[in-house]
């Protein structure tokens, strides 16, 4: 079998990669935002006459003076201490990984030049913005065409300002131009007068090894003298049952799983009782592709993940107890200079990110932990050696902290982490990872402090189960050659669901959706706290909105097409109407 894979495997790679050099477009390019803009045009505002897309790097030195700190990200990062406070990082990100002779590609500042303090002092300047968006203590007002983005605190002060490539408008005429989600529950909530009785309501936690066993498993890319398992990979479970329903939400350090390998695992979980399970994956970038989307398909190894999500998922059942409380709350974490500085930034369109963390806790009848779920969205990809480093980046710092020091099971789960929101540390680390999980994590254990219970414990479950048309010529070959998806007429069969824990209300998505789109579902959610869980029981890629559908870039490179945003829209809003 092994050797026959590896014929396999090499005919199929020479004709990816020739596929994808014929798209132009390299796994590293994920990060820089493609265009050129007229370099004759000076936008109306520059951090100290720096212009992206065109400036480089001997001018940003010349006119910044040597960073604080510089790191090849998957671009070339430089940070700078912000000219208005110690802690806050100005960062310069260049378009490739030269550091000398790159090019400028964006620059988020925490830096608020004069004259442009307030909101309206913004829009005195550049008048109608293309788009505006307001989160419950922040809002966000974009000028795609003038390359500017800007981020305003609740009373309106300037706290973030992002400089990328200018001449692009990135929402046109006829688009939704205001988006709002001020009205939404956020933040410190007043607890019901009177809480409902969770009645028969029992939940149990587990935590499964996900760590590969044998590095052969991994196929070529991994040699064995080149390969460590920093930090142990696993999937952390929760069973929830009540008036006869039973459902398991996993959490898994995992690169990625089609709905052929899940769909095994739900049939199977079935036949123990299980109505439904939600395998939610991280997006680990520091494991390996279990998708084979990269070449290799590790076979044993997903065999061997399969086999312990089942056994994580029956350990977690038989862990089953009543729970005496439910708990939920969720907070907006400050986007000061355009990005949740050390967590979260948005490499496609700058300043475009969820500031949202949310925490759901299940407590004993005596108070103790159960389980506990964080929600953040972010790609795990803050590791440069991927999986030859084995490691769950911060998901797994994250949620060991949590388990130590509250007890129980810690679940992460992650967002919609989409084009492109990924990690904003220093360098890509394993100790900056770290340091990244345990900020999550102090962050989380902040608002688990003002979390509350519902009125009254609604448990629902809907799923959806849809086909998506497949249009990327690499994908279509893909699944033709690796012949473990079946398409139907072209189409991919996939599954969303709508779900209700107390007062949470949360709705999964097949693969890595775009904040823009989050945003637009999530207006039409009224839980608290409301969450958008990525990568659940698929990976079809990228989820981008239709109206910033931009062909050649990297993320549409990897969506199965333009129909698969507009249909989850859809279909999450559709779930949400008929809960
Ligand atoms: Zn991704």
């Amino acid at each position: 079998m092994l050797l026959s894979l590896k014929k396999g495997n090499l005919c199929f790679i020479s004709i990816f990669f020739v596929l994808s050099s014929n798209l132009g477009i390299s796994v590293s390019e994920a990060q820089v935002v493609k265009w050129k803009p007229d370099p004759k045009v000076v936008p109306p505002l520059t951090y100290k006459g720096l212009v992206p897309g065109v400036s480089t790097a001997k001018q940003v030195r010349a006119a910044c003076g040597e960073p604080q700190h510089e790191n090849l990200w998957y671009a070339y990062k430089m940070l700078y201490r912000s000219q208005d406070s110690q802690e806050g990082w100005d960062a310069i990100h260049l378009e490739s990984k030269d550091g000398k002779n790159g090019t400028l590609g964006v620059i988020e500042s925490n830096s608020i030049p004069k004259g442009w303090e307030t909101v309206k002092k913004v829009q005195g300047h550049l008048g109608q913005p293309e788009f505006t968006l307001e989160f419950q203590r922040h809002s966000l007002i974009d000028y795609s065409h003038h390359g500017l983005r800007f981020v305003f605190d609740l009373e309106g002060s300037t706290i973030g300002i992002a400089h990328f490539p200018h001449g692009r408008t990135r929402v046109h005429e006829g688009q939704l131009r205001h988006l709002s989600l001020r009205s939404k529950r956020q933040g410190p909530q007043k607890a019901p007068s009177k809480i409902g009785s969770l009645g028969n309501l029992q939940m149990g936690g587990s935590v499964v090894d996900l760590t590969p066993q044998d590095p052969t498993w991994l196929g070529h890319q991994v040699k064995k003298d080149d390969f460590k398992v920093v930090k142990n990979l696993n999937a952390r479970t929760a069973v929830i049952q009540k008036d006869g329903k039973t459902i398991a939400i996993v959490g898994a350090d995992l690169f990625g799983m089609s709905y052929s390998e899940i769909q095994p695992i739900q049939s199977l979980l079935k036949k123990q009782g299980i109505d439904h399970l939600f395998l939610a994956m991280s997006h680990n970038h520091a494991a390996t592709d279990t998708i084979g989307i990269y070449g290799f398909y590790p076979k044993d190894y997903v065999g061997y993940i399969q086999k312990q999500i089942v056994q994580g998922v029956l350990e977690a059942k038989n862990n089953l107890q009543p729970v005496g409380r439910w708990i939920a709350s969720s907070d907006e974490l400050s986007l000061k200079g355009a990005r949740v500085q050390g967590l979260a930034r948005n490499a496609r369109n700058p300043g475009i990110v969820d500031p949202q963390l949310a925490v759901m806790q299940a407590l004993s009848k005596d108070g103790k932990p159960i389980v506990t779920f964080v929600h953040f969205s972010c790609h795990p990809e803050g590791l440069s050696r991927g999986v030859k480093e084995t490691s769950p980046d911060f998901p797994g710092y994250l949620c060991d902290a949590l388990q130590k020091k509250l007890g129980g099971t810690a679940i992460f789960l992650n967002g919609a982490l989409g084009g492109m929101v990924t990690g904003d540390t220093i360098s890509r680390t394993h100790s900056e990872a770290e340091k990244a999980g345990l900020h999550l994590a102090k962050e989380a254990e902040r608002i688990l402090k003002f979390a509350v219970s519902p009125q009254e414990f609604k448990f629902s479950v809907n799923v959806s189960r849809f086909e998506v048309p497949l249009t990327n010529p690499r994908l279509i070959l893909f699944m033709n050659m690796s012949g473990r998806r079946k398409l139907h007429e072209g189409r991919v069969v996939t599954e969303m669901a709508h779900l209700r824990l107390g007062d949470a209300e949360l709705v999964t998505v097949p693969g890595e959706l775009l904040p823009e789109l989050s945003f637009e579902i999530l207006s039409k959610m009224d839980g608290y706290p409301r969450m958008i869980i990525g990568l659940t029981n698929d990976e079809l890629g990228y989820i981008v909105p239709g109206y910033d559908f931009r062909a050649g870039s990297y993320e549409e490179s990897m969506s199965v097409g333009p129909a698969i945003g507009p249909m989850v829209k859809d279909q999450a809003i559709r779930l949400i109407e008929n809960q």
